[in-house]
């Protein structure tokens, strides 16, 4: 049985907190908000409680998992040798949602890093994150809530759709803030390569290596890949398949109203921003809107990406269609994950310069 408890997310109870730190220590697993998702959390350092995590989400063994720290002075207990570079960016951003892959620390259980000798760590910035980790005593391994290659929870109501039964606890805190992952990053050499572009822009990271006198980050292709293994192509998806619409502004639009026009009489979800579901308006009684807000306004868009998919999919449409929000800022971040959602990418050519775009 999954037990569920409510915690304020500012000022947690502290006896909740420790009902949730006893079964940590213990070897069970206890999802909590962060600031970017809800984790699933176990002891880092127990490879049984570990492999609980694994069991629970049906998580492939070569996808290692993020261990989450109270505090960055505990970070000795999970990394070592970690370089001035990535110390720094730690020191600027934790708590916070960037993601440091760093040579491992002994104590951590190896599955954590699906046999990698490095080890993905970071401090959330959320009260009873931090609160967890804390009274657990231990680095907090912790993937997304969810089961593996599904979209990330946002609200203890996705976690229990996906995992109820599970997993020992969920402590109910409310909607996430960020409602994306955070940015994982690897330091190599005096220089930063993003693995997964995340909650944390990549302009905010290359403001703060400017300022460290460190060259801009590079942009590691999404994809399998040696450098991160868990980036598979095709993950965060809805049961339906997700179609993602890319381009000018217009052409999409036009794309979009064609292929509604074409199936008046089947249920559809459409993921959209305001400018292009007013567009399109009045739409059809089975053709569902989920909107994300302005695309102008991302970080509301990118708070609501995941539960609007995830909305969509309850009804179980024949497709839903979404479309790329431009490629900068939290922009990158949700392109990055809707194009891992999608079962098709339709390509309509180079979108218009987005400084330059009205409505
Ligand atoms: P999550 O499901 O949010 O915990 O995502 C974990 C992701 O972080 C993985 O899928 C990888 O992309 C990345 N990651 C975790 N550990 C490492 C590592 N040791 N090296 C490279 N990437 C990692
Ligand atoms: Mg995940």
């Amino acid at each position: 049985m999954t037990d569920v408890l409510s915690v304020d997310p500012e000022r947690p109870d502290p006896t909740v907190i420790e009902r949730a730190a006893l079964i940590i220590r213990t070897g069970g697993l206890v999802a909590f908000p962060t600031e970017t998702v809800y984790g699933l959390g176990a002891d880092a350092f127990n490879d049984d409680a570990v492999a609980r995590i694994f069991a629970a989400k049906e998580r492939d063994p070569a996808d290692p998992v993020i261990v989450h720290l109270a505090d960055a002075g505990d970070l000795p207990l999970a990394a070592r040798d970690v370089p001035p570079l990535a110390r720094a960016l730690a020191e600027r951003f934790w708590p916070g949602p960037l993601t440091l892959v760093l040579p491992r620390a002994e104590r951590v259980s190896p599955r954590v890093s699906a046999g990698l000798p490095t080890v993905a760590v970071r401090v959330p910035a959320h009260a009873v994150a931090r609160a967890l980790i804390h009274a657990a005593g231990v680095p907090v391994a912790a993937p997304s809530a969810n089961r593996f290659g599904r979209t990330s929870a946002t609200t203890a109501a996705h976690v229990l759709a996906d995992l109820d039964g599970r997993i020992d606890l969920v402590l109910d805190g409310g909607p996430t803030f960020h409602g994306l992952e955070s940015t994982v990053v690897a330091v190599e050499d005096g220089r930063v390569s993003v693995l997964r572009p995340g909650a944390l822009t990549v302009e905010a990271l290359n403001g703060a290596l400017a300022e460290l006198g460190a060259p801009p980050a590079e942009l590691r292709r999404s994809g399998p890949s040696a450098g991160s293994p868990g980036l598979l192509d095709r993950h965060y998806a809805p049961r339906s398949p997700l179609i993602l619409v890319r381009g000018p502004a217009a052409a999409v639009r036009a794309w979009l109203k064609e292929a509604l026009d074409a199936r008046p009489d089947t249920p559809l979800g459409l993921l959209l921003f305001d400018e292009d579901a007013a567009a399109l308006q009045p739409l059809r009684p089975l053709h569902r809107l989920a909107a994300l807000g302005s695309r102008r306004e991302l970080a509301g868009a990118a708070r609501k990406l995941f539960a609007a998919m995830r909305e969509l999919d309850a009804a179980s449409p024949a497709a839903i269609y979404a479309v790329e929000p431009d490629l900068e800022g939290l922009g990158l971040a949700m392109a990055d994950r809707l194009r891992r959602a999608a079962a098709e990418v339709v390509d309509l050519g180079p979108r218009e310069d987005p400084t330059a775009r009205t409505a």
